[in-house]
C-alpha cells in the first residue's frame, strides 16, 4: 500500500468552473471576455480530449488568455487529498477536496482488459442503509455535474500519463474503459445533476464514452427509475435489492418502507418493457441476514420472467457493523440455488478492500 498525502485548502475565491458549463454556455463565457467562438472548441479538446489540467497547459491560447482564465476560472474543482494504491496495485482511491471544504472518494479498478472507475455522485448519502459506511455520515450535499465529471477526467488524465503511478500486473492502461455510479450517494436522489454529467461523459464531442459502458446503480427510487427509462440512452440499470421481502429489506434498507419490493420490481419491469436492456440486481451478502437456502429460493421466485442478472456481493467491512460476510461456500450456495432456478448470477470481485476502497466502503474522511 503507498500513500501520497496533501493538505489542499478550500478555495477562497469564487472562479467559475468550466466543467459546469455546457459548449454553448462555454462560449458565452468566453465571448463576455472578448473571445472568438473558436477558442470555446480550442478550450472543450483540451478539457475533454486531452485531459488538461490547467490553463497553462493550452499552449495554443496566448499566454495572456491563459492568465486571464487561471484568474476567472477553473478546470480543476477537484484537489486530491490522498491516494492509496492497494498492494495487488491494481486498485487505486483518491480521496478529493471539493471547493467548500467537502470531501469524496473515487476508485480505479484495472483489470486485464477494463479500466472501470467507480464514482461518487453526493458528498455523504441520505439513504440510510445499515451495512453502508458512506450512510454513517448522512449526507452532505450534492456534487455538481462538473464535480462528478471531474473524477473521470481525473482518472483518464492519470490512465493517459505514463509518469504516473502505479506500475501495474496489467499492461499499462491508457483510458477509462468503464464507469459505475457506485460510489459515494444516491444518483437518483441528484438526478439532474448525474443526468447532466453522464450526458457530458456519454456526448462524442466531450469525453465521448459509450453509453453501454456506463453503469447507474440505485438503491430503488422507484419515480426516477421510471425517469430514466424515458431518457433514451442506453447506461445500465442496476438496483440494490439486498432482500426480497419488505421486512428484512426495509431493515437493511430503509427506503423500502417507502418503495418496497413488489413497487421496486414492477417499476423496473416497466423499465424493461420501455428500454428491452437487462438490469442487474446487487444482493450483499450478510452472515445469517439475508444468506439462507430459504431467501435464495425467494428470490429467484420473486425474479422469475424478470430479464435480469444477480450480481452477489460479499459484504465489506465497515467500522461499527453488526454484519458479518457470508462465507465463501455459502456464498456459493446461494449462488447455486439462483442457477439452478434459471437466474443468471455472478460473485462480484473483492477489490482494495485493504485500502477501503470496496463497495459500502467510501467516506467522507481520510479512511485508510
Ligand atoms: N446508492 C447507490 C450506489 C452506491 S453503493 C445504491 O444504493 O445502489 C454501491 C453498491 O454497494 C450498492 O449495491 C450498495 O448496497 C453496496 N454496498 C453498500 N455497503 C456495502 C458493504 N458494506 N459491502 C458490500 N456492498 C455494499
Amino acid at each position: 500500500m503507498s500513500t501520497i498525502r496533501l493538505v489542499p485548502e478550500p478555495e477562497t475565491t469564487a472562479r467559475q468552473s468550466l466543467l459546469e458549463l455546457s459548449r454553448d454556455e462555454l462560449e458565452a463565457f468566453l465571448a463576455a471576455m472578448g473571445q472568438p467562438a473558436f477558442r470555446a472548441r480550442q478550450i472543450w479538446e483540451w478539457i475533454y480530449t486531452r485531459y488538461a489540467a490547467s490553463f497553462a497547459e493550452m499552449t495554443n491560447l496566448p499566454k495572456e488568455l491563459r492568465q486571464r482564465l487561471d484568474a476567472a476560472a477553473t478546470i480543476a474543482p477537484l484537489k486530491l487529498v490522498t491516494e492509496i494504491v492497494s498492494l495487488d496495485r491494481n486498485t487505486v482511491k483518491a480521496l478529493f477536496m471539493l471547493p467548500d471544504g467537502q470531501t469524496i472518494e473515487a476508485v480505479l479498478m484495472l483489470y486485464d482488459q477494463r479500466r472501470t472507475l467507480c464514482i461518487s455522485s453526493q458528498a455523504g448519502c441520505a439513504m440510510g442503509c445499515t451495512f453502508c459506511a458512506t450512510a454513517q455520515g448522512g449526507l452532505a450535499r450534492n456534487l455538481t455535474a462538473g464535480e462528478i465529471v471531474a473524477q473521470v477526467l481525473y482518472f483518464a488524465r492519470y490512465l493517459a500519463d505514463p509518469a504516473m503511478p502505479p506500475e501495474t500486473d496489467v499492461e499499462r492502461p491508457t483510458q477509462v474503459t468503464n464507469i459505475v455510479l457506485m460510489g459515494m450517494g444516491e444518483p437518483m436522489h441528484n438526478y439532474k445533476n448525474v443526468w447532466t454529467a453522464l450526458r457530458r461523459l456519454t456526448d462524442p464531442a466531450a469525453f465521448g464514452l459509450g453509453a453501454r459502458h456506463i453503469t447507474l446503480s440505485t438503491v430503488g427510487l422507484v419515480p426516477m427509475i421510471d425517469r430514466m427509462a424515458e431518457e433514451g440512452l442506453q447506461i445500465g440499470l442496476a438496483v440494490s435489492l439486498h432482500a426480497a421481502n419488505d421486512d428484512l429489506r426495509t431493515q437493511l434498507v430503509p427506503v423500502n418502507k417507502g418503495y418496497g419490493v413488489e413497487e421496486l420490481l414492477a417499476a423496473v419491469r416497466r423499465y424493461i418493457d420501455k428500454t428491452h436492456r437487462r438490469v442487474t440486481f446487487e444482493y450483499a451478502l450478510m452472515r445469517g441476514i439475508n444468506d439462507t437456502p430459504a431467501l435464495a429460493q425467494e428470490l429467484a421466485a420473486r425474479l422469475q420472467g424478470i430479464l435480469c442478472h444477480v450480481n452477489l456481493i460479499p459484504l465489506n467491512p465497515i467500522p461499527d457493523s453488526p454484519y458479518q460476510p457470508t462465507s465463501d461456500e455459502d456464498t456459493e450456495r446461494f449462488a447455486q440455488i439462483l442457477r439452478d432456478a434459471g437466474i443468471p448470477t455472478t460473485v462480484r470481485l473483492r477489490r482494495g478492500i485493504e485500502i477501503n476502497a470496496g463497495c459500502g466502503q467510501l467516506r467522507r474522511a481520510v479512511s485508510a
